[in-house]
């Protein structure tokens, strides 16, 4: 027997709370219709959100290695492997002083080189590295630092991060962006990255960033690193970026 089914019409038909006469309910934007009911903690945060807000708290940053030219951050940067750049200013402030050229630096034996960065740490290779990277400067660039990337990877005791500080902090020019403890650090807690290769970071941040920001964001993130998002005890409770952060509380 056949079922009679009922007219879609009936249920139209119905007292209904949008048959009355009420007031026009105020539009949404698009933005707001597609924000969800329920807040969900977001996996990632986002990163011109967190770039506006470093630029805003951290106005000053800058690069924590004292130096006067190329050849001095040249010099610093290699020395701050494994080093705290206090620990590097107070070594370079008398090595410069005395040494103050790759000439100079290059005439030196690598024992007497040790002697002034002993308190840096692997103070053998590094004394090793600034001779033999001074003296190529002296014999192949007439004893000044090299504007390339390729010509700084050369250069002994000279990785990716050392070749990128000192191309954006030395002769302002973006090469890449400088990934350092902090900027992984960091990178990774606000869901960024999910990979500790350094040179893979470098990758994902050169593609997130502006190319107008490579030399400044890591300045900006080693900043908020040391101030607030330390490594062992972050001061979520402080930070202007808690609400947001997928890592509050760590
Ligand atoms: S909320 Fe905590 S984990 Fe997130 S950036 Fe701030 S200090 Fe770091």
């Amino acid at each position: 027997m056949a079922t009679k089914l009922k007219s879609p019409k009936s249920k139209a038909a119905k007292p209904s709370i949008f048959s009355k006469k009420a007031k026009p309910a105020k539009s949404l934007s698009k933005k707001e219709l597609a924000k969800p009911l329920i807040k969900v903690k977001a996996k990632k945060i986002d990163f011109f959100d967190v770039l506006a807000a470093l630029k805003t708290n951290y106005p000053d940053a800058h690069c924590a290695l004292n130096f006067k030219n190329p050849f001095e951050l040249l010099i610093a940067t290699i020395l701050s492997a494994q080093c705290t750049d206090e620990r590097v200013n107070i070594v370079t402030a008398v090595l410069f002083k005395d040494h103050p050229t790759a000439q100079s630096l290059a005439r030196l034996k690598v024992e007497e080189i040790e002697e002034y960065i002993r308190s840096t740490g692997f103070y053998h290779n590094k004394a090793k590295s600034l001779k033999n990277c001074s003296q190529i400067l002296v014999d192949q660039y007439g004893g000044l630092v090299p504007q390339t990337i390729e010509q700084l990877y050369e250069l002994p005791g000279v990785g990716r991060k050392t070749a990128n500080v000192v191309l954006g902090n030395a002769f302002g020019i973006a090469s890449g962006v400088v990934v350092d403890t902090h900027v992984t650090r960091l990178s990774t807690r606000f869901g960024w990255v999910k990979i500790s290769d350094a040179v893979k970071i470098e990758q994902i941040l050169n593609e997130l960033c502006p190319k107008d920001d490579w030399i400044m964001l890591p300045h900006y993130l080693i900043a908020h690193g040391r101030a607030i998002c330390k490594a062992r005890s972050p001061m979520c409770n402080k930070c202007f970026l808690q609400t947001s952060c997928p890592k509050l509380g760590v």
